[in-house]
């Protein structure tokens, strides 16, 4: 369910209904689609509208799950209580009404006896308002077609990523009013995030953190594919933990999850972030040991495969040229006058218990720096975070030991 009731105004504006207030009375009248049929007081231009939305989240969430959905979804939406007969009313699911009146949603799943086979059936209640009802009928899909919905970190998560889906959109797009939230909050401990309770529900800030979550988990490569593994198993009602799959790299996934959410922002290429823990470093120990890497413009911070040394001075030569920017301009590591395209360094230390990056430093074409820690170093192109998908080229530095610790 979705408490649309607590979220800022800001946070409302997704997937727009028509909210036209014409104050004509158009009663209630049913719509059908293929896979929906929606009981509305919506105008039918707005109706139309909204199955489309819905056929077209539905056939995205059932590519995603591997399962044609099962039966036709019935949903109640609602934009005007008062324009609905009070026989009408009288057979909604008490807590379908009362969602409604809360200015929410909810999505009732149920199982009937047909001769003796069972059958799972959903009633989706939902306020005709932003992206409830594709949230809701998410739920619903999950109940008729696998019978239960998955843990609620994993149900409401998926339930999010569902009502913001667009086909073919990688970033980051959820409404403005999350992220300024997650932005404003330390981040949340895995711990604390995983529920694993088999229901539904909970407050929008709940949502925006499992939504988050998901979001970083569905499109990150070191985690995707294990992720969407994941998803058919918990749906099928196995107790295959989050633990055990991704325990062994909790320490990497978190450290990854956090820098998701301290770079949050509309557009945000989560896909494009990947960190490469697969990269063997070696220590620069003298001026004869020297390291060459390649750097990509259009991805994060990579792995340079040089472990350096707090304080002692490093020197580095770049070759090759990178395109950054819109339109794209060819630059060499120096970056353009205003820094754009630039080389930047940053270092990553690990304790026991987490990982860490050091404040970025600015590099160039070529010359010298002092590590600012002990530990690997990594390296990007300097541009805007959610301009990732527009930088091209590699760039080669090649780095050395200038002189050790003064
Ligand atoms: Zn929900």
């Amino acid at each position: 369910m979705v408490l649309l009731g607590s979220l800022p105004a800001s946070a409302q504006t997704a997937g727009k209904i028509s909210s036209r207030t014409t104050e004509k009375t158009v009663g209630v009248r049913d719509f059908r689609s293929p896979h929906f049929l929606v009981h509305t007081d919506l105008e039918p231009e707005a109706a139309r509208d909204l199955l489309k939305r819905l056929e077209t989240m539905l056939k995205l969430i059932a590519a995603y799950w591997g399962r044609p959905p099962s039966g036709i979804i019935e949903c109640w939406v609602v934009k005007d209580l008062q324009a609905w007969p009070p026989e009408m009313l009288q057979q909604f699911d008490p807590q379908g009404l009362a969602k409604i009146k809360e200015g929410a949603g909810v999505s009732v799943g149920q199982t009937l006896t047909r001769g003796n086979r069972f059958l799972a059936k959903a009633r989706v209640y939902a306020v005709a308002r932003g992206g409830v009802p594709q949230h809701e009928a998410v739920h619903g899909y999950a109940q008729q077609t696998f019978g239960r919905t998955g843990p609620q970190w994993y149900a409401e998560g998926m339930a999010e990523i569902g009502q913001y889906w667009q086909p073919g959109v990688k970033g980051v797009n959820a409404v403005e009013g999350v992220i300024r939230y997650l932005r404003s909050q330390p981040p949340k401990p895995l711990t604390k995030l995983i529920v694993n309770d088999q229901r539904i529900g909970g407050t929008w800030k709940d949502y925006a953190w499992w939504w988050s979550f998901c979001h970083f988990l569905d499109n990150n490569p070191n985690y995707s594919a294990a992720f969407r593994a994941l998803g058919p198993q918990l749906l099928a009602g196995r107790d295959t933990g989050f633990r055990q799959v991704f325990g062994p790299r909790a320490k990497e996934l978190e450290f990854e999850y956090r820098f998701f959410l301290a770079h949050l922002e509309r557009g945000l290429r989560s896909d494009l972030c990947g960190w490469n823990w697969n990269k063997k470093f070696i220590p620069l120990r003298s001026s004869s040991s020297a390291i060459t890497a390649t750097v990509k413009a259009g991805s994060g911070w990579q792995p340079s495969s040089a472990i350096l040394q707090e304080g002692a001075e490093y020197s580095y030569k770049t070759t090759g040229k990178w395109k950054v920017g819109k339109p794209p301009q060819s630059v060499s590591a120096a970056g353009t006058a205003d820094g754009l395209g630039r080389l930047e360094g940053a270092v990553l230390t690990e304790s026991e218990t987490e990982y860490a990056l050091s404040k970025p430093f600015d590099l160039g074409e070529s010359g010298t720096f002092r590590s600012p820690a002990s530990g690997n170093l990594y390296l990007r192109c300097k541009v805007p975070w959610t301009d990732l998908p527009d930088g091209a080229g590699k760039i080669t530095v090649r780095i050395q030991l200038s002189s050790k610790k003064p």
